[in-house]
C-alpha cells in the first residue's frame, strides 16, 4: 500500500484507484475512508471540526467531484467533525437512526442495514453495539475492505462502552464473517489492519474484560486493578504506541471502571 503524506499533517493510504483512507490520529480525528467515482465522493466519517480544511484537501488531491454521502460510523465528535461543511455543500449524511447532531442537515438514517451503491462500489451499512448506541460497521464489498468504526482501535483498549464484551464480539464476528486473508478492516484509529490483527484484539479483549470483571468479583478496588500483574500483562497483547503510555496511565482507572460499568449492566 502506497503512505502519501500530505501538506497537512495527514497522510494518506491508497487501497485502490477508487479507495483511499486519510489517516487521523495527533487530535486531527478518526481515519477516513473516501471512495471515489465518476461523478461523486462518498465519505466514511470526516475528522474532528478543525481538520475540515485539510480534509477537505485531502479529498480534492484524488477527485474533483462533490462529496455526495459521509456515512458515520457513530456520532461522536472525533467522526463527524466535517458533517457540517459537506453538508452545507451539498452531502447528505447516512448514520444511524439513533446518532444526533446539533446541527440541521439532510440525513438518511436507518435502523439495521443500508445498501449503497456508489460507482463499481457495493457498500453495506450495519447497525451494531458495541462502542457506542449508534455504531456502523461499513462493509465496502468491491474493494474488500471494512471500516468498523470505534469497535477497533489498534493502538488503544477495548471501548466497549455500550455493548460491553458481548456487543464487541458480535460486531467482531459480523465483520469477520465476511473478511478474508485480504481484507482490509480499518479502525475508528490506528493502522490499516487485517483479519489476524482483528481476531488479536478480540482475544485480547475478552481476556482484558474477563480479568477486570474477575478482580471486581474478588472486591478488588479499581486502584488497585491497575497494579494487578496479569491485567497489565494483558495490557501488552494491545498494540499500544510509546506516545500514548503517558495517556493510558491517566485513563487506565476510568477505563477499567466503565468496562466495570457496562459488563454489570449487562448482565442483570
Ligand atoms: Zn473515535
Amino acid at each position: 500500500m502506497n503512505c502519501v503524506a500530505l501538506d497537512s499533517d495527514l497522510s494518506m493510504l491508497k487501497i485502490n484507484k477508487n479507495l483511499y483512507v486519510i489517516l487521523g490520529g495527533d487530535g486531527q480525528g478518526a481515519n477516513v475512508g473516501v471512495s471515489v467515482g465518476e461523478q461523486s465522493v462518498v465519505l466514511i466519517d470526516a475528522m474532528v471540526e478543525k481538520s475540515t480544511d485539510n480534509l477537505f484537501k485531502a479529498i480534492r488531491s484524488v477527485s474533483s467531484k462533490p462529496v455526495k454521502y459521509v456515512v458515520n460510523t457513530h456520532d461522536h465528535f472525533d467522526h463527524v467533525g466535517g458533517n457540517a461543511l459537506f453538508s452545507s455543500r451539498g452531502a447528505t449524511i447516512i448514520s444511524h437512526d439513533s446518532a444526533s447532531y446539533e446541527m440541521p442537515m439532510d440525513i438518511i438514517g436507518f435502523d439495521r442495514k443500508l445498501i449503497l451503491s456508489h460507482g463499481e462500489e457495493q457498500m453495506e451499512v450495519f447497525h451494531v453495539a458495541s462502542h457506542s448506541p449508534s455504531d456502523a460497521i461499513v462493509y465496502l464489498k468491491t474493494s474488500n475492505v471494512i471500516f468498523v468504526g470505534d469497535v477497533f482501535a489498534t493502538g488503544w483498549y477495548p471501548a466497549l462502552f455500550h455493548g460491553g464484551i458481548s456487543g464487541q464480539n458480535e460486531a467482531i464476528d459480523l465483520a469477520l464473517s465476511w473478511a478474508d486473508e485480504n481484507t482490509k478492516i480499518v479502525p475508528g484509529h490506528g493502522d490499516v489492519s487485517n483479519k489476524s490483527d482483528f481476531l488479536l484484539y478480540k482475544n485480547a479483549s475478552i481476556l482484558w474484560v474477563d480479568r477486570i470483571m474477575a478482580l471486581h468479583k474478588m472486591g478488588v478496588r479499581e486502584e488497585a486493578m491497575t497494579k494487578d500483574k496479569k491485567l497489565n500483562d494483558i495490557r501488552m497483547m494491545f498494540k499500544t504506541p510509546a506516545t500514548n503510555k503517558d495517556a493510558f496511565d491517566r485513563w487506565f482507572q476510568d477505563l477499567v471502571k466503565n468496562t466495570i460499568q457496562v459488563e454489570s449492566k449487562s448482565a442483570m
